[in-house]
């Protein structure tokens, strides 16, 4: 594969990935986050179980925000007790992928009650099934059991008052899918994104369960009117992020999809506008996480009202 150059747009992102992240960030060797790590005071970010985890050690108990991958949660679940052994009060799902959500039994631990959107309990009852995207084969993910499902659902919003701090829920109708919600900890200035940021290149929308590029692009616009400066932003996959961050991000997926639009009035094909490499200058090589290929065909398909 080509060496392809960075333009100056993309840049700045990339150092800005690499300089918001906190500096005592522990990496190994593989530059790979390890373990988990405080980012608050008695707030705790586990990145290597599907997705972001979080952990809140509160004086009753612990409240996590996601549970990953099932085929982790044993793992996932001796990190977390490593950190308290506090009883487990509430698992909060930003959405309802399997990267994020079924590890739930394992990690509620038969105590924790589970909290997520009314859409995210619906969707999960029934197969998740979506199309092959570019000749790569997607899984079929069966319904959950009960034990993997909200206990309790919310609807727009919900403020859930836990150690000493203020933690407010807030709902997207139709942007990385249609389940989404970011939950926002008021006093400590953390938000925690889910998957409608990516802090590690192209993103994924889910097309076919609700999410929209045009939802994506609002969603992140409330997001950024939340957080001020200092907030710590941490998203659904990828480093620990800030609100410059976020705006980068932002901008780079309006770049994206401003160049796909250009060509699909062309009249080009999807086979075309992936041949043509458009957003080749991105992300250098393989360094964005969701491959090129796969988020133009998300693109396309959404702007084409497929
Ligand atoms: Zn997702």
């Amino acid at each position: 594969m080509k060496k392809k150059q960075l333009i100056p747009f993309c840049l700045p992102l990339m150092i800005c990935f690499i300089s918001i992240s906190n500096p005592s960030y522990p990496q190994n060797q593989e530059n790979k986050i390890v373990n988990k790590h405080m980012i608050k005071p008695n707030i705790f970010l586990i990145p290597d179980y599907g997705c972001n985890v979080i952990v809140i050690v509160g004086q009753e108990g612990l409240l996590i925000v996601d549970s990953g991958y099932k085929r982790f949660s044993m793992k996932l679940d001796s990190v977390i007790s490593d950190i308290s052994n506090l009883p487990r009060k509430y698992i909060l799902n930003t959405h309802f992928h399997v990267d994020h959500v079924s590890g739930n039994k394992k990690i509620s631990d038969g105590t924790a009650d589970i909290i997520a959107h009314d859409n995210a309990r619906k969707r999960m009852l029934s197969e998740w099934n979506v199309p092959d995207v570019q000749g790569r084969n997607v899984r079929v993910i069966p319904p959950y059991p009960e034990d993997f499902l909200a206990d309790i659902c919310l609807n727009d919003s919900l403020v859930l008052f836990f150690n000493n701090d203020n933690i407010q829920a807030i709902h997207f109708t139709d942007a990385h899918t249609d389940t989404d919600v970011v939950y926002y900890i008021r006093k400590a200035n953390v938000m925690l994104a889910g998957d409608l940021f990516f802090s590690n290149g192209f993103p994924i929308i889910d097309i076919y369960y609700g999410g929209t590029i045009d939802g994506c692009m609002k969603a992140i616009d409330k997001i950024l009117d939340i957080c001020d400066s200092n907030t710590l932003i941490i998203p659904g996959h990828g480093m620990p992020s800030n609100r410059r961050g976020l705006v980068l991000y932002r901008n780079m997926l309006s770049e994206s999809i401003s160049r796909i639009h250009k060509l699909m009035e062309q009249g080009k094909t999807l086979k075309q506008v992936i041949d043509s490499d458009p957003l080749g200058d991105i992300y250098e090589g393989d360094s964005s996480w969701v491959p090129e290929d796969v988020f133009i065909h998300t693109v396309f398909n959404d702007l084409s009202g497929k």
